[in-house]
């Protein structure tokens, strides 16, 4: 690990290094329970200041070509490339990562996503100019949209800043991004790379808890649009108060990834697609592969060569050579894990054929766990758990196993496994999500879309959907 000689703590705001004068926020080390620092959070004045930075920003900064844009965000992935150690070993300080996987797959896919949407600000597609009424010419445009306020998760907290500053910027919008209050170093780590790079105020970072600085900036008049990536019950608050204003919104919300194994699949990449998938970033992902049903001739022999497999999984300090998983967040989110496997297990007709506890020592590692025996109908299959824990449920009929995937409040990913090319191509078509891997799942690339359906959300992030998700479409009619 190669953190940067001292540890960032200012907020950003219209170009200049602030303190928050807000209330303070101690930062864990989610590996050891220890604190890292405190930064003091965003005031209200400070929130207030970062949106009026913004807005005078937004005139000047619209007007530019999309290639100055574009050599902007090239720029900026430079320098995220150049700092790639230090960024990975803050991620991984700060959320348990391993470091060798924050370094090797977060920091190259956060690169590449400000490269393509450098690129995809210059090719912005649509439909074409011409005479839809006799003696007028109509064309479209698409603008951006003012200032946009972002609000970021503790997962992927670079990653997640990415998929929304990249876009929003590439559009020719500013915005103020606030990374979750429990996961802000890399984020201010950012701020640093971009403040003697994009003028005065088109990216502004302020710090907070969601009730202090997350809801004035959702609530703000002169933010004209707000991105989210969080829980539904944040969404639903976001939402709430968005509508008020009438204000775009840009969700992206929880998942409970259905993987549907029918028996003619590939038992071994099933189990090693499980074992990567289910369990990255110890879970904690809105498209884990957490969710399994098995066909009836496959289901046993999966349990147990899954059970074995996870049991494999090596979970330790992020630093240590060959961790696969780090700890949970908090020591919050571990109890929660912990109270569902608790609950599922209670219930008698459930078994945890690996794992099921919480691990010994600091820090707030729980073992990665495979539940067997889960009905459609119990709380471990309905409900996000956001931790290392997949349940395994038997189906018997094709059209069952596809109606159980649906059976969900949420709709973001899914996958289907199979060597029968028409089977996956049906189920793919009737899954309600707003993906579907076939043999394989979790795979992203910045050129195609991530986005939900139902309670996941709405709104792309990712490829040139998010480019327009961040852009007004208008008519401009001319007569001759
Ligand atoms: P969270 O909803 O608790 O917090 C997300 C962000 O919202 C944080 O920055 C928080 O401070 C802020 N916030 C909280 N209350 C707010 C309010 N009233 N107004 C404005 N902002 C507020 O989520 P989390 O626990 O940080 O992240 C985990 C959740 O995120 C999971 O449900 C996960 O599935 C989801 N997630 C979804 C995606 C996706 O792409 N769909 C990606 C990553 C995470």
């Amino acid at each position: 690990m190669k953190l940067p000689p001292r540890l960032p703590a200012k907020l950003l705001i219209g170009g200049e290094f602030v303190a928050g004068a807000g209330a303070d926020e101690t930062i864990l080390n989610p590996a050891t329970g220890e604190a890292i620092c405190v930064i003091p959070e965003a005031s209200s004045e400070q929130v207030d200041a970062a949106v009026a930075a913004a807005e005078e920003a937004f005139p000047a900064w619209a007007r530019t070509t999309p290639a100055e844009r574009s050599a902007l965000l090239l720029g900026l992935a430079n320098r995220i490339e150049k700092e790639a150690e230090a960024i990975a070993s803050l991620e991984s300080l700060n959320c348990g990562k391993p470091y060798a996987s924050a370094l090797a797959d977060e920091v190259p896919a956060i690169v590449d996503c400000f490269r393509f949407f450098a690129g995809a600000a210059r090719c912005l597609p649509g439909m074409a100019a011409g005479e839809y009424l006799p003696g007028y010419t109509s064309m479209i445009r698409r603008d951006p949209v003012g200032v946009v306020g972002s609000i970021a998760p503790w997962n992927y907290p670079l990653m997640m800043a990415a998929w929304k500053l990249a876009p929003a910027l590439a559009a020719g919008n500013t915005a103020v991004l606030k990374p979750s209050e429990q996961t802000p170093l890399t984020t201010l780590f950012l701020a640093e790379l971009v403040a003697d790079l994009f003028p005065k105020g088109v990216l502004n970072i302020v710090t907070g808890r969601g009730e202090t600085v997350g809801a004035p900036l959702v609530e703000h008049p002169r933010v004209g649009m707000v991105s989210l990536t969080g829980d539904v019950a944040t969404g639903q608050k976001v939402l709430q108060a968005a509508s008020r204003a009438m204000k775009r919104t840009h969700l992206e919300l929880g998942g409970k990834a259905p993987v549907i194994v029918f028996d003619d699949a590939d038992l071994e990449a099933v189990i090693e697609g499980i074992r990567t998938f289910g369990y990255f970033n110890a879970g904690q992902d809105c498209t884990a592969a957490c969710r399994v049903y098995a066909g009836p001739k496959i289901h046993d022999r999966l349990v147990a060569d899954l059970a074995d497999a996870v049991s494999t999984l090596k979970f330790g300090a992020p630093e240590d050579e060959g961790v696969e998983i780090g700890p949970l967040i908090s020591e919050r989110q571990r109890s929660r894990v912990a109270s569902f496997v608790e609950r599922a297990l209670s219930h008698g007709h459930m078994e945890a054929v690996t794992g099921g506890s919480a691990a010994e020592g600091p820090g707030f590692f729980y073992r990665p766990t495979v539940i067997a025996g889960a009905l459609q109908k119990d709380e471990i299959v309905q409900r996000e758990v956001f931790g290392p824990v997949v349940s395994v449920t038997r189906f018997s009929e094709v059209d069952e196993a596809v109606a159980w995937a649906n059976d969900s409040e949420y709709g973001l990913a899914s996958s289907v496994w199979t060597k029968d090319v028409g089977r996956a191509m049906a189920a793919a078509a009737q899954l309600q999500y707003g993906c579907t891997w076939i043999n394989t799942h979790f795979m992203l690339c910045n050129e195609m879309p991530h986005g939900g359906m139902k309670s996941s959300g709405y709104g792309k992030d990712m490829s040139l959907y998010a480019l327009e998700d961040y852009t007004v479409v208008r008519h401009v009619m001319a007569k001759w």
